[in-house]
């Protein structure tokens, strides 16, 4: 039987943030954790994803990481501090920040362009992306303007307000007029990004700079909430599987720590805990 699915990112949102909180609608019928290390080479947003959509990781699709060279002046850096020596000697870091900014080169977001193979929304025909890293990032996180305005002197708050104002609540529509669209059926396979847990961990969830419990656990019920409402609107609108999920945790001192969860109003992994790539099979299971 063709099922459908919706898939809806909660990115960085953490598995033992989320326990710790009790949260209630993103803690599903069947809740665990994903395995996001196995074949991966880093703990990074569009590399995860990158390999959620594919069941492939980067030697195969090519996604590493989580941005890539705007132009060739990234690709000299490349050849003059080797990527494999970065992981093993640290000094180089420093050397590489600097010919970074002396070459003036910039980095951008991963997207379809750069995939080596097909993924879910080439496969399944009536699907749709919203907002997914390494296929569609939205512009606002393409130009980085996340936590730009902090460069300018402004404070946290005012930089979470940007965001919301700017980008969440953007989000938010783009996913609502799909869902409360009268003449739009269910798809087979609709996926949508959100952002907004990441963002806010990097301003309120850094161990090592300033975290914040109470202003956590407020982000994390209304990440909750946000999902209640979503949960009710796909179910109205004739979804069978909802599957909520994160990417990764808390921020780490390189990259993200590895605490991502996954939940489903039904059964599909029962008690193995899924690796990020194993997904791919399991919706082509589901719609087919
Ligand atoms: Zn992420």
């Amino acid at each position: 039987m063709s099922e459908n699915v919706l898939v809806v990112a909660f990115d960085g949102l953490d598995k033992e943030l989320i326990e710790e909180f009790e949260l209630e609608n993103i803690r599903q019928e069947e809740f665990g954790s994903i395995d996001n290390q196995t074949g991966m080479k880093n703990i990074y947003t569009s590399e995860l994803f990158a390999s959620f959509i594919t069941g492939t990781n980067w030697e195969e699709h090519g996604i590493e990481g989580l941005n890539k060279w705007k132009d060739s002046r990234g690709e000299i850096l490349d050849t003059l501090v080797p990527k494999n020596l970065l992981e093993t000697k640290r000094g180089l870091h420093r050397v590489r920040e600097t010919l970074k900014s002396a070459l003036d080169a910039e980095e951008t977001k991963w997207e379809k362009e750069d995939l080596k193979v097909d993924t879910l929304f080439e496969k399944i025909d009536n699907s749709r992306p919203i907002f997914v890293p390494g296929y569609n990032p939205s512009t606002f996180w393409t130009i980085e303007a996340d936590l730009r305005p902090l460069g300018f002197g402004k404070t946290p708050a005012e930089t979470m307000e940007h965001y919301d104002t700017r980008e969440f609540s953007h989000r938010k529509e783009k996913l609502f007029s799909e869902l409360e669209n009268e003449f739009i059926p269910a798809r087979d396979f609709l996926m949508m990004h959100f952002h907004r847990s990441d963002t806010f961990h990097h301003l309120y969830g850094d161990k090592d700079a300033n975290y914040d419990e109470e202003k956590l656990r407020e982000m994390y019920n209304e990440m909750d909430e946000l999902a209640g409402e979503i949960k009710e609107k796909a179910l109205e609108k004739g979804y069978d599987y909802i599957i909520f999920m994160s990417d990764h945790g808390l921020p780490a001192k390189i990259g993200h720590n590895e605490n991502a969860f996954y939940s489903s109003n039904k059964e599909l992994f029962l008690d193995q805990t899924p690796k990020i790539m194993d997904f791919h099979d399991k919706v082509l299971e589901l719609v087919e």
